[in-house]
């Protein structure tokens, strides 16, 4: 089969990520993949941005996570996890507890972020009903969030983003305060919790938790937030006895310059996700995690926590999430994320000066130039591989979020593409595109 044969088939039997089945975006054919490189099937190698959707943060093709993959394929690629253990499994829950805030005690293995989150909800709900209080199943959460694509994960994304109206009447509908407005390192003011506060002070009697992205919220529009906001957020939780379930599915692993987000703000969840980075973006897994009182609670009575996915706790993906977040810890990521961070403010601070930009920011290995229209991202995409790069934009939003292993000269090439393409992109900023995370 050539490539062109390989795409024709594509584009005529193949979805992709929040697209048409009539008049499909291009797609470019990977045909291999090594360190901070993807490689298409023309040979043309793309430094990669993205590090796939941010889980690739050790970069692909990575010796220490092949070699995991392949001794644990010679014992066993998969075995169904009712009524079984494994090691993989043990082993990545031990360094799961070890890594994550302390009180988080119990893990419950997934295969995707949106059915992690799934299950953080079945447990928040089925905590309070096992309290006696089944009136408390809503959800509080802030606008711009994004948490996945399943139902249940969908209802606590961002309304608009979320695209809430093509599914009225069939999501359940949760209460939203609006966007936390005080920016990551902005001076606080007690007002900009207000109206979180209102919501929860007037509904707390009906809500079984807040759901949010702590500091930075991802695909919901790319923003970051004062960490005085998740300690106030906290705060209320408590005060309004409502669980606290914090989404690390895209921040987790070291993203945002600290292990967790919400470490920078010393704030512990009852119940927390993990997925994307976990295991070094070779496999799909996550995790969530809750406290010992919540997964008590859950039991009493002898009730059960009610999931159980046929690839919970893959023993594959749990060998190469152990080598994964081995290998984070025996790195100076911190040192990596630092310098990235710096690299990411010298190279796209200077678009800020740009007519066509509304914004630049940057926090750990997150670098975001918000357009002030929504991009042509079919015609954007273009000129970034033209100039040997991969970045992904979405709606106004241009991002960078590399692998921790990129060079400084391999960054240079990448945030250098970047300014190159936004200062061209004058025209043709028109065309919409309202998709959540393509
Ligand atoms: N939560 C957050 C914060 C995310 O960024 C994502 C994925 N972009 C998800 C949940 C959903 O994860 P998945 O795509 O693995 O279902």
């Amino acid at each position: 089969m050539t490539a062109q044969d390989m795409l024709q088939f594509d584009q005529t039997h193949i979805w992709h990520p929040y697209t048409s089945a009539t008049t499909p975006l291009p797609v470019y054919p990977v045909a291999a993949a090594h360190g901070v490189r993807l490689k298409l099937a023309d040979g043309t190698e793309l430094i990669d941005g993205m590090s796939s959707w941010w889980a690739a943060i050790h970069g692909y093709n990575h010796p220490v996570l092949n070699a995991a993959a392949k001794q644990q394929l010679d014992d066993m690629a998969h075995v169904m996890f009712g009524g079984i253990t494994h090691r993989p499994a043990v082993e990545l829950a031990m360094l799961l507890i070890e890594m994550t805030p302390e009180p988080l005690q119990k893990v419950f293995f997934s295969d995707s972020g949106s059915v992690s989150v799934e299950v953080a909800i079945k447990m928040a709900i089925q905590y309070w009903h096992a309290q006696g209080k089944p009136n408390k199943h809503k959800l509080l959460t802030i606008r711009s969030g994004y948490h996945g694509d399943t139902f249940a994960a969908m209802s606590v994304c961002d309304p608009v983003t979320g695209m809430h109206d093509l599914f009225t009447g069939i999501l359940p509908r949760h209460y939203f305060a609006e966007t936390p407005a005080c920016g990551y390192g902005e001076k606080w003011d007690d007002s900009y919790i207000h109206d979180f506060r209102t919501q929860l002070k007037t509904h707390h009697g009906e809500i079984a938790a807040v759901i949010l992205e702590p500091i930075v919220q991802g695909a919901g529009g790319m923003r970051f937030y004062a960490v005085e906001y998740l300690q106030q957020v906290r705060e209320l939780c408590n005060q309004y006895n409502v669980l606290l379930i914090l989404d690390e599915i895209a921040t987790g692993f070291g993203r945002t310059g600290s292990l967790f987000a919400c470490n920078q703000a010393n704030v512990t969840p009852d119940i927390m996700c993990v997925g994307k980075a976990l295991t070094g973006g070779y496999m799909t897994m996550a995790a969530t995690l809750t406290t010992n009182q919540v997964a008590r609670g859950i039991s009493k009575a002898g009730g059960v926590l009610m999931h159980g996915p046929t690839f919970m706790g893959n023993p594959l993906a749990c060998a190469i999430a152990t080598a994964s977040l081995k290998l984070l810890n025996s790195t100076p990521w911190q040192q990596r994320v630092l310098r990235i961070e710096r690299q990411l403010k010298e190279g796209l601070t200077p678009c800020a000066n740009l007519p066509q930009v509304a914004d630049v920011r940057v926090l750990g290995a997150i670098g975001v130039v918000e357009m002030k229209k929504p991009v042509d991202m079919a015609t954007m995409q273009k000129m970034f591989v033209s100039r040997g790069v991969w970045i992904r934009p979405f709606g106004k939003l241009v991002y960078a979020m590399p692998p921790y292993i990129i060079t400084e000269s391999e960054l240079n090439h990448l945030t250098g593409a970047m300014a190159a393409v936004i200062a061209e992109s004058t025209h043709g900023n028109t065309e919409k595109d309202n998709t959540a995370k393509a």
